[in-house]
């Protein structure tokens, strides 16, 4: 086998591989396109082009893909091949400039939430280079971004570049006016934790539920659970390790810094880390670790489960996002930093993040919104949904300091020498574990914890980019214009902590105490998709995102449309699912259990057994009385589904099914699982929690 610095990036066309193949004139053209975002020729187009096509033809590679994040979550591709033909029944291996530069997919089946009409449903994408090309499966991928010819956004990596961007201009304005003369670009960095579970393929064929919708619709508690939390960090088993060995190498090979992996709290379920890098990469990285996940466990006869909750009563999956900015010189901007004149900038950036968050509550908690994400966010293991910011008490109190115009190592803070204000040195060690926030400091970086398992990174980052750049906007305005700088900056500082300090919160976000506090402080709580994404079209939104340019009030209405609509066919496929799976094998096989019982009961009559006082007979009853519920349970699912399908209005249709199609779901779910603990083993058709959560 080769080692692993050989086999990482090896299908990657990375900055080793340019400067290697492209001629120099060509390379640092790229590059100066890579880093500063200036325009690409063609003649660099084509000269980087023929590189990248060489260099994939030597790996085996045939085909050429544009390679896009539409509206759905996933990633998209259409391949072409590099054949030319020369006229005389021969082919060349060619790829243009062009070809790399510009694609168009027939982009009519992705959504666009109205974007296009018909006759132009034609969309292109266009190349970024500042993500690298890759190799996957003898096709050269393309990262690309993906507009409609009229110039609407139709995918997540636009604005997310676009958001980048604008935070990179503001940060720079803050960082001159501290004095940094060198920095020339502010990098947002990303390192996303993904949790996922693990189950055999083999059980996962048996049940439709798991196939359709990613979660099981039914399944009685196993005897035993996750109250033992033995799993977490215990060894990893061989099967396990087997597939995680395996996906390492796939994922090195495309460059990705795998780094962590454990087992997570819940039987069956795994965490993988990568180490964090640019907003961008650490997305389209996550996307390929996502596809990756599903395809490595297919092939080790396992199944990836990357919902949200795909089991009731145990821990769901969620993604950390973790966040950070750093200068182009690597400096990493959330470091408190040691010396007064890096704490000036780290609590001015600091108070920017608290007033964004604050500000754009509802944005963050939208960002995370979804069918799958709704059973999650405010269940036990998971944040709420009330968005709030774990400091730690250090910095909360430095803060209370700086509000109210004190040295801020004084005594309760710290114990260093009055009169110069600098940060203790123990809050990068202490900010402790507060598992319960939504949006904690962890030491040099925020980490936004309400997204589940299932999400692009894209949606959240575009959101944190944008807010926290529109909260340096407005401090630069007012820094820029004061007359005497420093009284102006700790008169902001002051003011921005009053204002918004109601959004810090240490304390057990899980308490229902909280849900009181944070309503007594006017802080949002947005139980459910339905409740959130509304205010994504609110008139502080759309402002906002088209004042900088990242999504127009168009692009807004159009992605609130495709999240909606995705919410309710969510639910709809759930439904149809477990009114199928009822019908066709949950009732069919508690009727021939109950044949069995009867025809036993009838064998005991005839010899004289006085049946009443027998407990088949009290059996056959429960299951006759639960067999009659399941019956009128199913109906009123089924007239529940026709009555939310037949509501026009995109929002009432949503709403309807979270009120009365889930509810419907749920009851009937209880009626199942009850019918499961009196089932025999061999007449129930589905493998129980116990198999799913228990077998490998
Ligand atoms: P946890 O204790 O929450 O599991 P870790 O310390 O292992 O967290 O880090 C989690 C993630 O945070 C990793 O992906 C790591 O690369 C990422 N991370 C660390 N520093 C930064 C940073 N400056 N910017 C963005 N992500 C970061
Ligand atoms: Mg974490």
């Amino acid at each position: 086998m080769q080692s692993v610095p050989e086999v990482f990036g090896s299908m990657v066309f990375n900055d080793v591989v340019m400067k290697e193949r492209l001629p120099k004139e060509i390379y640092k053209s790229l590059k100066k396109t890579i880093e500063e975002g200036s325009d690409l020729d063609l003649t660099v187009a084509n000269a980087v082009a023929n590189a990248m096509k060489d260099w994939a033809i030597e790996k085996g590679v045939t085909h050429f893909s544009h390679w896009f994040q539409p509206m759905t979550g996933i990633t998209a591709e259409k391949h072409d091949s590099f054949i030319s033909p020369q006229g005389d029944g021969r082919v060349i291996m060619e790829f243009s400039g062009k070809e790399l530069i510009r694609g168009e997919p027939d982009a009519s089946s992705f959504p666009s939430g109205g974007l296009r009409a018909t006759f132009e449903a034609r969309g292109y994408t266009a190349w970024d280079p500042t993500s690298y090309a890759f190799i996957k499966e003898n096709t050269l991928c393309i990262p690309t971004a993906f507009c409609s010819y009229t110039g609407d956004v139709l995918d997540k990596k636009t604005p997310l570049l676009r958001s980048m961007n604008i935070l990179s201009r503001e940060a720079l304005r803050i960082l001159r006016l501290l004095g940094d003369t060198k920095t020339s670009r502010v990098i947002s960095t990303v390192g996303p934790e993904q949790e996922y579970f693990l189950i055999d393929k083999e059980l996962y064929n048996r049940r439709k539920d798991l196939i359709f919708t990613g979660r099981t619709l039914f399944g009685a508690r196993p005897p035993k659970g996750q109250e033992l939390e033995d799993h977490y960090f215990g060894a990893i088993k061989p099967r396990v390790l087997a597939f995680m060995r395996d996906l390492n190498e796939q994922l090195w090979k495309l460059g990705v810094f795998a780094k962590t992996e454990h087992n997570e709290v819940a039987p069956a379920q795994h965490e993988i880390a990568p180490i964090f890098t640019t907003a961008n990469i650490a997305t389209d990285h996550n996307q390929l670790t996502m596809e990756l996940l599903k395809k490595v466990a297919d092939k080790h006869g396992l199944a990836c489960l990357l919902h949200e909750k795909p089991f009731a009563g145990v821990n769901g999956s969620g993604k950390h996002n973790n966040w950070s900015i750093c200068t182009n010189t690597g400096q990493n901007l959330f470091d408190p930093g040691k010396n007064p004149h890096e704490n000036k900038l780290f609590l001015l950036l600091l108070c920017a993040v608290i007033k964004a968050v604050d500000t754009h509550q509802d944005l963050l908690r939208i960002s995370a919104a979804s069918a799958g994400n709704d059973h999650r966010l405010g269940a036990n293991e998971a944040p709420p949904a009330i968005v709030s910011i774990f400091l730690g008490s250090e910095l909360t109190s430095i803060l209370e300091c700086i509000e109210e115009g004190k040295p801020y190592n004084c005594a309760d803070v710290c114990k260093m020498e009055t009169g110069v204000n600098v940060l203790p040195d123990f809050i990068k060690d202490t900010t402790d574990r507060n598992r319960t926030s939504p949006f904690a400091f962890t030491g040099n970086k925020f980490e936004f914890r309400m997204l589940g398992s299932s999400f692009s990174i894209a949606g959240p980052n575009i959101v944190l980019n944008t807010m926290f750049a529109d909260a340096l906007k407005e401090f630069a305005d007012r820094l820029e214009a004061a007359s005497d700088f420093e009284s102006e900056l700790a008169a902001l500082m002051r003011e921005t902590i009053k204002k918004h300090k109601r959004i810090i919160f240490n304390g057990n976000n899980y308490a229902k105490e909280w849900v009181e506090e944070a309503e007594k402080r006017g802080l949002l709580n947005l139980r459910t998709t339905v409740d959130a994404l509304p205010l994504f079209k609110s008139e502080k939104n759309i402002d906002l995102f088209s004042r900088h340019k990242v999504l127009s009030k168009s692009e807004i209405i159009a992605r609130y449309e495709i999240i909606m609509e995705s919410y309710w066919k969510t639910l709809n496929i759930e439904a149809h699912t477990m009114s199928e799976m009822v019908k066709k094998d949950i009732l069919p096989a508690v009727l021939a259990y109950t044949k069995e019982l009867s025809e036993t009961l009838a064998t005991k009559k005839a010899i004289g057994v006085d049946i009443t006082e027998d407990a088949t007979f009290e059996l056959v009853n429960t299951l006759t009385k639960l067999t009659n519920s399941l019956h009128t349970r199913v109906k009123a699912l089924d007239d529940s589904i026709a009555a939310a399908c037949a509501k026009s209005e995109l929002l009432e249709r949503a709403a309807y099914f979270r009120d009365t199609v889930a509810v419907c779901m749920s009851e009937l779910r209880a009626v199942v699982d009850e019918l499961e603990t009196l089932v025999a083993a061999k007449y129930w058709p589905l493998p129980t929690y116990g198999d799913l959560l228990f077998r490998i």
